[in-house]
């Protein structure tokens, strides 16, 4: 339960005077939620200064005045597409207000001929002429020190004026509650940090530009909480897991012998070395949850299968999770028809599973004669009982929520865990999105591979590259063209690949198929087995296939638009074409003018294959945000927190979540209790629900 202390916080936004049904909507849209706690976090972006307020003869134009002028004459507008004006002047010098689109009454009444006024906004020159149009503020001249003031500016939205939006996050501002200090008061001290209401506060009342900083005191304080929070909750979870009793799950190695027999080529040394270190904790008594990093191509399934026999030696079920129907049939592709060979029983289940078929499954699941089951997240479904689950594999995880990862430990008995991505995450991420899980990274592909040909090149080369694509398919090659993301709808991201595939129809006839995320589970994999048996010779494709197809005759990829893609999506998409040992080449085609940036992260990719390495770069060229895509990715998105700036502080919480588990693991010490409201403060409620009040 949510302490009372912070109720205030969590109240809805319609709750704050002034904010109707559209306000509410807007409001929400931009600050990232419908709480007032939400409003807290979307911090002020910038300062407009009031303070100068010289005569108009030394004003300086371009900046903001506020000045103190008589009013001389209106003049009012000769049509609607005139300004209405009115003239004031201060005894130095006249000045012009500018008004489009007001109603004159107003004006007249704001400022009434004869009278001073104080007039803040924006001066500008024209032809000499010092001009003002629309002034911030109008009042009269006992109201001045309203006005001379700095002024706090926040991130804005169509139909919320900055006034607006100040006048609402005051009273959001008011409602923060006196709440107990969780950090530590001799870290605060050494940090030179004041308490979380102050930091607050002042991170909303910036005086100085660089108050408005990630690097700023206060905004670091506010980083730090919510850093602590997060690892803090991840630290929680980890201790429960490891809590667990496990079971020795590592067998007589019988099957893998078997297995490592048949495979056509040789564990790498990476391959090898990961698998010593998931074999050594699948024998330790608690439960196992690994990370199993290796980029596209590095050979993680035989990596996955064999960690799966290990558990299957020992009398266990053993299961691997994909994201995608695609790729979970893949993974029964390669894994069955080995597993065949020795004797183990490998099934597919994923939704598309149905009647009887899966009645037969979901028995044979349920009296252990199934050992291996391959699947979607339809392997977690209630009616899915496992005799005996001691293994999970989980495949390119981020594509999984957290909830999920959860219900699926939950599945089995006493279960390890071995979560597999080939998205290369950055160490300060996974930090971020996994804490303490223990780390495996297959550093190696295999040998042989040569590298793929990057090309950057401009649409305008269109013509070439078609002509290039017809020499190379003469000649029996295969080939990708992935057509842009567009950013507005799924829509017309299609659209562009159907315009696209009719267009390459015209020059090569039947060789060229389509794919997309639109078309029929049957229908996509009617496709790409036309493809991968070369009855297609091109496949234009959404990206559909990032991830799971594996075709290793295909050798060239065209990718459209590539600015427009993430470089982890680009390296995924290019890891397709990496799965020979062919030369192969990729083009990424741009639409120009490229920005600095952009033009940056296309070289990136043109200049390295090295998966980790093009993904910290990512993080520096777009901020950690956007790396992975969204929320949903199940990796942090921070509210205040700036991994660029605050990756020291990261490492601190880091520590520091540890240490606290270590003294008081039910965070039942006044700091403790202190640190559950941190926790639900920043919303990992999932995380202390379980703890006893
Ligand atoms: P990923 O890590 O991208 O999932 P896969 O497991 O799909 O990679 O492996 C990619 C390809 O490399 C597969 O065709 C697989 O058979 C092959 N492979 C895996 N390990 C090795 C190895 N040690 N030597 C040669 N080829 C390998
Ligand atoms: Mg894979």
């Amino acid at each position: 339960m949510r302490p009372e202390i912070l109720y205030p916080l969590f109240a809805d936004i319609s709750t704050i005077k002034g904010v109707g049904e559209r306000a509410h909507k807007l409001l929400s849209n931009l600050v990232g939620g419908n709480k007032i706690v939400d409003m807290l976090w979307h911090l002020p972006s910038n300062i407009i200064d009031r303070t100068y307020s010289p005569k108009l003869a030394n004003a300086i134009p371009g900046r903001i005045c506020t000045i103190v002028a008589k009013v001389v004459e209106h003049i009012p507008a000769k049509n609607s597409r005139q300004p209405y004006k009115v003239v004031v002047e201060d005894g130095t010098e006249q000045l012009i207000l500018i008004f489009f689109k007001v109603y004159a009454e107003s004006i007249a009444k704001a400022l009434p001929v004869g009278q001073t006024r104080v007039i803040s906004g924006k001066l500008e020159s024209f032809n000499g002429q010092l001009q003002m149009a629309h002034p911030d503020y109008i009042v009269r001249p006992q109201e001045i020190e309203k006005v001379l003031k700095k002024e706090t500016v926040y991130p804005l939205t169509a139909g919320i004026s900055n006034k607006v939006m100040g006048r609402f996050m005051e009273q959001a501002l008011a409602r923060i509650p006196n709440l107990p200090e969780w950090q530590d008061k001799n870290f605060l001290q050494q940090q030179k940090w004041g308490s979380f209401n102050d930091a607050l506060l002042a991170a909303h009342s910036p005086v100085f530009a660089s108050d408005l900083e990630s690097f700023a005191k206060e905004r670091c304080r506010l980083a730090y909480d919510e850093l602590l929070a997060n690892q803090l909750a991840l630290a929680i979870v980890r201790q429960r897991v490891k809590k667990q009793a496990g079971r020795n799950l590592c067998g007589n190695g019988a099957l893998r012998k078997k297995i490592l027999d048949k495979l056509p080529f040789n564990l790498t040394d990476a391959q090898q070395k990961v698998l010593s270190e998931i074999y050594a904790e699948q024998q330790q008594p608690y439960r196992m949850l690994r990370l199993l990093q290796g980029d596209v191509g590095s050979g993680k399934t035989i990596v996955a299968l064999l960690a799966m026999l290990s558990a299957v030696e020992c009398g266990a079920q053993a299961a691997i999770m994909a994201p995608t129907e695609i790729l979970a049939k893949q993974h029964l592709e390669t894994i069955a028809p080995l597993c065949e060979d020795i004797g183990i029983k490998a099934e597919l289940l994923t939704g598309k599973t149905k009647g009887k078929y899966r009645k037969q499954i979901l028995e044979d699941l349920q009296n252990g004669k199934i050992n291996i089951a391959i699947g979607t997240h339809a392997l977690f479904q209630d009616d899915v009982k496992f005799a005996d689950l001691g293994f999970v594999v989980v495949d390119e995880q981020h594509r999984f929520g957290v909830h999920q990862r959860m219900l699926l430990s939950e599945k089995g008995n006493k279960a390890d865990i071995l979560v597999m991505t080939a998205t290369p995450i950055p160490r300060t991420l996974v930090l971020t999105a996994y804490g303490d899980m223990e780390y495996s990274k297959i550093d190696q592909v295999p040998e042989g591979r040569k590298p793929v040909d990057t090309r950057v090149l401009p649409l305008g080369k269109l013509p070439e590259v078609v002509a290039g694509l017809q020499r190379k398919i003469a000649c029996g090659c295969r080939a990708y063209w992935v057509c842009p993301l567009v950013e507005e709808s799924e829509k017309s991201d299609l659209a562009a690949a159907e315009e696209r595939f009719a267009a390459l129809q015209k020059i090569f006839g039947d060789e060229v198929g389509l794919v997309h995320g639109k078309m029929k589970e049957k229908d996509k994999d009617a496709v790409m087995e036309k493809f991968k048996k070369g009855e297609y010779k091109l496949l234009v494709a959404t990206t559909v296939i990032e991830v799971g197809v594996n075709v290793p005759e295909a050798t060239v990829m065209i990718i459209e638009h590539a600015e427009r893609f993430g470089l982890a999506q680009l390296h995924q998409l290019r890891g397709r074409i990496k799965r020979g040992f062919e030369a192969s080449t990729c083009m990424l085609m741009y639409s120009p003018p490229l920005s600095e940036t952009a033009t940056e992260r296309l070289n990136i990719m043109k200049n390295s294959e090295d998966g980790f390495l093009i993904a910290e770069k990512d993080l520096e060229l777009r901020g950690g945000g956007e790396i992975l895509g969204t929320r949903q990715s199940g990796f942090a998105d921070f509210r205040i927190a700036d991994l660029e700036v605050h990756k020291n502080l990261l490492q601190i919480a880091n520590k520091d979540a540890k240490m606290i588990l270590e003294m008081d693991p039910k965070l039942e010490t006044t700091r403790g209790m202190a640190l559950r409201t941190l926790l639900y403060l920043f919303e990992k409620e999932d995380t202390v629900r379980n703890y006893r009040s």
